[in-house]
């Protein structure tokens, strides 16, 4: 009942699009810090702020981590894992929060996300790989691409207003 009405209220103010919870200024970087709020987002009202890693069972603050020898797309099928500094594999938390993203993208029938780009979870374009960048998607981006979502970076959120 509770979600139903939470759901309502978002059609009422036109939610558009999935949106990194960080950019937005919310606390839940593997750090505990926050970054700058994004200001064309925050001025925009139709995003839901979501952090997949949050969504997954993850603490904040957490041991960063990275997709080893891999993207999102290899997490996905089993040829990468997710492995934080500590050495403990994330991977199952990884995809449970993807899918939880993906889970309430569907029941607010969105099709749309803006997600952190260099994010294990969130990249677009780009992620780490130990110090270095390489090309390729995070988990969360990687899952909602494969389901047909227009799926953008952070360094493209001018495009929202194309
Ligand atoms: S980049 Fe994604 S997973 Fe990382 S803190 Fe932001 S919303 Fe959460």
């Amino acid at each position: 009942m509770k979600l139903h009405c939470i759901t309502l209220l978002w059609q009422d103010f036109n939610i558009v699009f999935i949106v990194s919870a960080c950019l937005l200024g919310l606390k839940c970087r593997w750090n505990g810090l926050k970054y700058p709020a994004e200001k064309r987002l925050l001025y925009l009202s139709g995003a839901i702020p979501l952090c997949p890693e949050q969504l997954g069972g993850l603490a904040t603050p957490r041991a960063p981590a990275q997709i080893i020898n891999g993207n999102g797309f290899d997490v996905l099928s089993g040829r990468a894992r997710v492995i934080n500094s500590a050495g403990i594999d994330v991977t199952l938390e990884f995809i449970a929060g993807a899918q939880e993203v993906l889970k309430i993208a569907r029941q607010n029938k969105i099709s749309r996300a803006v997600l952190k780009e260099r994010s294990p979870s969130c990249a677009v374009h780009c992620l780490y790989q130990g110090k270095a960048l390489i090309s390729g998607m995070g988990v969360t981006s990687a899952l909602l691409l494969s389901e047909d979502f227009d799926v953008l970076s952070s360094e493209e959120i001018d495009k929202l207003y194309a």
